[in-house]
Formats: C-alpha cells, sequence, structure tokens
C-alpha cells in the first residue's frame, strides 16, 4: 500500500506535524524520523486513525526531541546521505565492515567483531539511512567514552598534583572543527565522539592536550612545554589527527 503523507497539530506544543502514514503487515506501530527530518509511521493494516492520532500525541515530547536531534545533526553532517551509505567505518586507525541486519522493536544495537573487523548493526529498517547513521553515532559515541575515560584517570594524577581539580563533567558529542574543548568557566571536558576512528595514539595525544588546558588556557609555549613533559613524541601524535 502507499505510503500517504498527513498533518497533525501536536496538543501540547502546538507545533504542525507532517508524517507519512504505511500501513503494512506489522504487529506493532513503528515510528522513526529520518535523516532528512521525516516523520514515518508504519502500523498494522487495521489500525484506525484514532488509534494512530493517539500515539502520535503520547510521543510527542520524544518525536519533538528527535526532530531537535536530526535538525542538530544534518547541520553537522551537510553529508548526511554519502555518510548514512557508507559500508565501512573508520575505527582506531583502521577501518570496520559494516553489516545491517533488521530487528524487531524501535531500537538498534549493534555488535563489534574487532577480529573479524565487522560492526553489525542491528535495525528496525536496514535501509534506512537515518537508522544506520544513528546508529554508528551511537556506537562512536560509546567507543570513544570507554577509549577516553581510562587515559583520563592514567593521565590525571600528574595533573592532580598541580593542584588540578578533578573535570566537573566530560562529555561526548561529534564536532565538525574540534577534537576536543577544555571549558576553563565550568572545568568541563568534551571529547569529538568521532575519536574513535583515529589511532589510539592520537587519542591519547587529545586527552593530554586538553588536561594541559587546565594549567594554561592558551597554546603557549608554556602549554607546549607541558605537553611534551607528558608526551614527548606529542609532535608525531598530533600529525596523525592532520592526515
Ligand atoms: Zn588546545
Amino acid at each position: 500500500m502507499a505510503v500517504t503523507e498527513r498533518t497533525l497539530r501536536l496538543p501540547v506544543s502546538g507545533q504542525k506535524l507532517t508524517y507519512e502514514l504505511e500501513r503494512k503487515s506489522v504487529k506493532n506501530i513503528n515510528m522513526r524520523v529520518r535523516a532528512d527530518g521525516k516523520v514515518h509511521l508504519s502500523v498494522p493494516r487495521q489500525t484506525s486513525d484514532a488509534k494512530i492520532t493517539a500515539f502520535l500525541t503520547d510521543h510527542e515530547a520524544w518525536l519533538l526531541n528527535a526532530l531537535k536531534k536530526t535538525a542538530a545533526r544534518a547541520e553537522a553532517h551537510p553529508d548526511t546521505e554519502t555518510l548514512a551509505g557508507r559500508d565501512i567505518v573508520p575505527y582506531l586507525g583502521g577501518v570496520l565492515r559494516v553489516v545491517c541486519v533488521p530487528c524487531e522493536g524501535r531500537t538498534g544495537r549493534f555488535e563489534l567483531d574487532r577480529q573479524a573487523g565487522t560492526l553489525t548493526l542491528h535495525l528496525p529498517d536496514p535501509q534506512d539511512s537515518g537508522w544506520r547513521m544513528s546508529a554508528v553515532e551511537t556506537f562512536e559515541k560509546a567507543q570513544t567514552r570507554m577509549l577516553v575515560m581510562p587515559l583520563l584517570k592514567q593521565h590525571f594524577p600528574y595533573f592532580a598534583q598541580r593542584g588540578v581539580a578533578p573535570p566537573s563533567d566530560v562529555r561526548f558529542r561529534v564536532m565538525t572543527s574540534r577534537f576536543g574543548s577544555c571549558s576553563s568557566g565550568t572545568h568541563a571536558l568534551t571529547f569529538n565522539a568521532k575519536l574513535c576512528e583515529y589511532p589510539p595514539a592520537f587519542i591519547e595525544y587529545v586527552v593530554v592536550h586538553e588536561l594541559c588546558h587546565f594549567l594554561h588556557p592558551d597554546h603557549s609555549d608554556a602549554f607546549w612545554a607541558e605537553v611534551g613533559r607528558v608526551l614527548p613524541d606529542w609532535r608525531e601524535r598530533e600529525k596523525i589527527g592532520k592526515k
């Protein structure tokens, strides 16, 4: 059956929602927000209009949040379609082959097999670029966190000895032009969620670089001398990120 386009006024926010409706042989109502910001609803064939409207209004907060995230993502990746279509993901300086397999339910999950060099994404709709992209992003963010946190723990004692307080927060998000940032105001560290695409030597350099900003908020000679004390080969490591 063809996909029809409908509109609905969301009751809480008053926002007008345009969505695609597809009736097909599925057991449950499935909703997703595509990479291009389109809301797609697939419903069991006999679902009444009242039930569809109730489902959408029940999920208003989720929907608005998903739409906001998609818009922010589209802004960060003007090349959304090519990114979503890629079947390899850079990982620790190498690559992983992406395999998409269908799964039940709304949430995708992933499986990393480093030996085989594959990243298997379990997606409600393996053909949908929005799902693929958000699954890769979730994977990258989790991997980067897993790699960065032990490095912070390893290097922090040196900075603590020099009077640096522990970071108030450590955040991970996709950044377009930076690998990390250090906020002197909030004392928080932010790392690019895509760091896991780079070799471990570079990831360690970024962690040390940001920690050194707690001592020197600038890129002065004193700052670089500090980086050199922790990682004497920092110049070599820094080059990796410029390739
Ligand atoms: Zn810096």
